[in-house]
């Protein structure tokens, strides 16, 4: 039977046991790593009902990720509070339905996309907190700039009026070494410190880096990932993907 189905059926334990399960693991990858900052789970919820949403927002979850525009407009009423970010591939025609109701965009991987946010934002009398995705697998099937364009890049995002660039996100190759992390958290170091020409206090707070998924969160937090994004590893087996 249908994992989703099985488990809305029982009700919601499945999820508690996963979100303690992944709470711990993420305590102790941060102490393995000698880490003391703080690594924000959030909780992807694409094809999960509002009940399962809602019951893991009441054990602690603070923070969603959508990443589907229609999905999220069905959906958010029903939600409890939550900070909500943006995660999925974006088109620029969608903007406009999220731009008010969101707190981050993490999948900027275009100039045009860039403009239509701080276009929009800028009608919201908002700064618009995003990221750039980085396919740092270099994956041809995949969103996201390169790593080597991803500093002009970065510059050309910072030109723009109603942004504030907050770091990096990437989807890793699944299965893929721990070197393709390690290049990740080296190419977001090497922005932080020496950032774009460009960057200001104003525009740019490099603080975030989105990496790691229910599969390789764990290798994520050791490579210096501030937000692991959970979706299948804390509700269950998704029927279908877009992903
Ligand atoms: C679906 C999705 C996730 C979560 O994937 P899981 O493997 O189910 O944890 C994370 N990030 C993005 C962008 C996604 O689309």
């Amino acid at each position: 039977m249908d994992k989703l189905l099985s488990n809305t059926q029982t009700g919601f334990s499945d999820i508690k046991e996963s979100y303690e399960k992944i709470c711990a693991d993420i305590k102790q990858a941060m102490a393995d790593a000698g880490r003391t900052d703080e690594v924000k789970l959030m909780a992807v919820t694409k094809t999960v009902s509002p009940e399962r949403v809602n019951y893991a927002i009441d054990l602690g979850v603070e923070l969603l990720g959508e990443n589907r525009v229609q999905e999220f407009l069905d959906k958010r009423d029903s939600y409890k509070t939550a900070e909500v970010h943006f995660i999925g591939g974006l088109q620029t025609n969608k903007v406009k339905y999220i731009i008010d109701k969101v707190t981050m965009i993490h999948s900027v991987d275009s100039v045009r996309l860039a403009e239509e946010i701080s276009r929009r934002a800028g009608q919201h009398g908002k700064i618009m907190d995003i990221l750039v995705e980085v396919n740092i697998g270099e994956e041809e099937t995949k969103g996201g700039i390169s790593a080597q364009s991803a500093r002009d890049f970065c510059s050309e995002v910072l030109a723009l009026p109603n942004i504030r660039l907050r770091g990096l996100m990437t989807i890793p190759p699944p299965w893929c070494s721990e070197e393709v992390f390690a290049a990740m958290q080296k190419l977001f170091e090497s922005i932080k410190a020496d950032p774009p020409e460009n960057a200001g206090e104003e525009n740019f707070l490099f603080d975030t880096l989105s990496m790691g998924m229910s599969g390789d969160y764990t290798t994520a937090i050791k490579y210096g990932s501030t937000i692991i994004r959970i979706g299948s590893g804390l509700f269950g087996y998704r029927k279908y993907t877009n992903n």
